[in-house]
């Protein structure tokens, strides 16, 4: 199919990408296009203007901001946020998140804050970012915002940015010795997740004493599980401990998983235990 007719602006600040936006009915920011170009060409999306901001410099990297947080740009390929040795020391769940997105292509080309902002339930980053305790700062015509990914994602392809707002960075913050890891149920064909868990684990001398669950995937947006967390906290991580906090995830998500032609709600409920475990022993290697 081919996409409905628009107009095209490349700009080269964020402070003009923002302006445009701001001023300009109907306009949609452009990243990396490996979701906006497929919504267009089957015209589940119909902007007026395509503003593209791909090519500003000043959105793409990866840093430590005062040993405290990773500072990641919104426009950062996946490819680079999997390889960067600071996401990989610091938050390597996200390394792995974003290393296993789609083929080397989706990688290359496609953005973390481009998957982020489009908040597809079955994307791999925003469980990890959210599970990560992240932060996504934005720039809008009333200035920055910093926004908590509790608060960001808000259900089905829907978050927190307003249309005229640009997504600028994701913040992780740096927690000591804290481990981390991603685990999911690929879809055969696309790589999406038909369920993703990511898990941030803090122990001391053998006993878990903080948890982070997030699932994603199998639920409208990415959720936090307490029940799991409560599972884990206070136990030596073994073999029980994971079947406790398996069963209590599936438990927890069963009302809210979502059902279609990839695989039933019950399905998805019951493998979230399952790349929980996963997710768990790959933190703990
Ligand atoms: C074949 C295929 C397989 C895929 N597999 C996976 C997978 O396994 N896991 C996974 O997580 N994802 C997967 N994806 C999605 C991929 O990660 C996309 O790159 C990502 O979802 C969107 O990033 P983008 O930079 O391409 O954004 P775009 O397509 O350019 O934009 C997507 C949406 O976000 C908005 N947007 C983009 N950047 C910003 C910004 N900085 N501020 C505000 N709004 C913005 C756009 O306006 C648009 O609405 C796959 C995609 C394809 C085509």
């Amino acid at each position: 199919m081919r996409p409905p007719s628009f107009s095209y602006q490349r700009l080269s600040s964020v402070a003009e990408a923002v302006q445009m936006l701001s001023s300009t009915d109907n306009a949609k920011v452009l990243a990396g296009g490996h979701s906006l170009i497929p919504a267009l060409n089957q015209r589940l999306s119909q902007p007026g203007t395509i503003i593209d901001i791909g090519r500003l410099n000043e959105l793409n990297g990866v840093s430590v901001t005062g040993s405290s947080k990773l500072m990641i740009g919104a426009l950062t390929p996946h490819a680079v946020v999997a390889a960067s040795n600071n996401v990989r020391r610091y938050c390597s769940a996200l390394a792995t998140a974003c290393g296993q997105v789609g083929d080397p292509q989706v990688r290359n080309w496609g953005t973390l804050g481009g998957n982020l902002a489009h908040a597809d339930p079955a994307s791999d980053p925003p469980t990890v970012v959210l599970a990560a305790g992240g932060k996504l700062h934005t720039m809008g015509p009333n200035g920055e915002r910093m926004i908590d990914a509790a608060d960001f994602f808000q259900g089905l392809f829907t978050t927190a940015l307003q249309p005229d707002e640009i997504l600028t960075a994701v913040e992780i913050p740096i927690v000591a010795d804290r481990k981390s890891a991603y685990a999911k149920l690929a879809h055969p064909a696309s790589r999406y997740a038909v369920v993703g868990v990511a898990v941030f684990l803090n122990t001391e001398n053998g006993s878990c004493t903080n948890a982070s669950v997030a699932v994603g995937g199998a639920t409208a947006k990415p959720t936090r599980s307490a029940a799991a967390e409560q599972a884990l906290v206070g136990t030596a991580l073994e073999d029980a401990a994971l079947d406790a906090a398996a069963a209590a995830l599936t438990n927890e998500i069963q009302g809210d998983a979502v059902g279609d032609i990839y695989a039933p709600s019950e399905y998805r409920a019951a493998m979230a235990g399952a790349m929980l475990k996963k997710a768990v022993r790959a933190a703990m290697v």
